[in-house]
């Protein structure tokens, strides 16, 4: 059985105590070096067998599962944040359903949670905006049909960009022409990592602020006005609504 496994966003206290006794009871250990923090396998087997994925092919990744189920060996992969988001993880699992090998998927903290958190911020405020978009800018994964940064910030709600923030001022730029110019936005670079840095600022000024920093990956961007101080306080903790949990008093 092959797990996958989220390792969060980059602190290690940061991922499953599912995750961590698997990831230290691992024989095999593919990682994604470019974006899992060393750290995550600070405690793995002396004699743990570990591949960083970042230089290699799928194909090469698939081998190694391969060998080391055939081998009897416990092999885990370790992706970024949570695997369900920008992971390419289905192909993975497809290729190990037709291999026949079997798997299971241990959810980790993704980035744009642990930038929430970083930001001291909710993404569903009411009155404001009860959805969450997550997309990334057109590169050379192409976007979809009506999924266009156009399309989509169109809907005003909060928005979370990830892998584009070296294209920041083309992102603000489209953003513009659907939410006010003066749009609270963030990016928050390395969330949860010890160099975490977090730039605020407007659609307008955003992309110079960022480009100062000198931020130009490992980065997300977040809009919206849940980054302003006007909304409207929860119905769940109002007083004067009941639910299932609490009766209300009378106004
Ligand atoms: N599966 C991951 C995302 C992988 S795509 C997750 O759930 O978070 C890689 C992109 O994620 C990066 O380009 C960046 O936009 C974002 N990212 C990953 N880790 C991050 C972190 N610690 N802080 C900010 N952005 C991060």
């Amino acid at each position: 059985m092959v797990s996958f496994i989220g390792a969060g966003p980059g602190d290690p206290e940061l991922l499953t105590i599912k995750g961590k006794r698997l990831i230290d009871s691992a024989d095999i250990i593919i990682y994604a070096g470019s974006l899992v923090n060393p750290k995550v396998l600070a405690d793995a087997k002396k004699d743990a067998c570990i591949y960083n994925s970042a230089g290699m092919t799928l194909e090469e990744v698939l081998a190694v599962m391969q060998e080391g189920e055939a081998a009897g060996k416990k092999v885990v992969r370790v992706h970024t944040g949570d695997p369900a988001v920008y992971g390419a993880h289905r192909e993975q699992m497809d290729a190990l359903d037709k291999m026949g090998i079997s798997y299971e998927v241990i959810p980790g903290v993704s980035s744009f949670l642990a930038a929430a958190a970083a930001l001291k911020k909710e993404y569903t405020l009411p009155g404001v905006s009860q959805t969450v978009i997550l997309t990334r800018m057109e590169g050379r994964t192409p976007m979809p049909e009506g999924e266009k940064l156009l399309d989509l910030a169109r809907h005003q709600a909060t928005m979370v960009i990830f892998l584009s923030v070296g294209m920041l001022e083309e992102l603000c730029a489209v953003l513009r022409q659907a939410y006010r110019a003066d749009t609270p936005a963030a990016v928050v670079y390395k969330a949860t990592w010890e160099d975490e840095k977090i730039v605020r600022g407007t659609l307008t000024d955003l992309a110079e602020k960022v480009k100062e920093a000198g931020i130009r990956k490992t980065a997300l961007t977040v809009v919206g006005d849940f980054l302003g101080d006007d909304y409207e306080l929860s119905k769940l903790y109002d007083k004067t609504f009941t639910h299932e949990f609490r009766k209300g008093v009378e106004p």
